[in-house]
């Protein structure tokens, strides 16, 4: 069981967000039950509170969708300069 203090600060909220490559969306927190808009680093926005993030809570959409699809993986491999080879991911 993880404790939350209810004193943190936003930018100390925001941090913890930011820490982890999330951009904190709320403008205002009030304490770990209150809801947050946060975005993730694939770009999907939700609603969480400081309490479920600390908890192990993700985006509901990255954590739904356990792997890669193959149009994905090519398109971060080609950015990078490099082919995929192998459709079988
Ligand atoms: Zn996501």
């Amino acid at each position: 069981m993880l404790f939350i203090q209810d004193k943190l600060t936003y930018e100390e909220v925001r941090c913890r967000f930011e820490r982890e490559g999330y951009t904190l969306l709320s403008t205002e927190y009030r304490n770990a039950k209150s809801n947050l808009n946060v975005r993730c680093p694939h770009g999907h926005e939700w609603t969480t509170n400081m309490s479920n993030f600390a908890s192990g809570r993700r985006c509901s959409v990255c954590s739904r969708r356990k792997k890669y699809t193959l149009e994905e993986v090519q398109r971060i491999f080609a950015k990078e300069g490099y082919g995929v080879l192998d459709s079988s991911i």
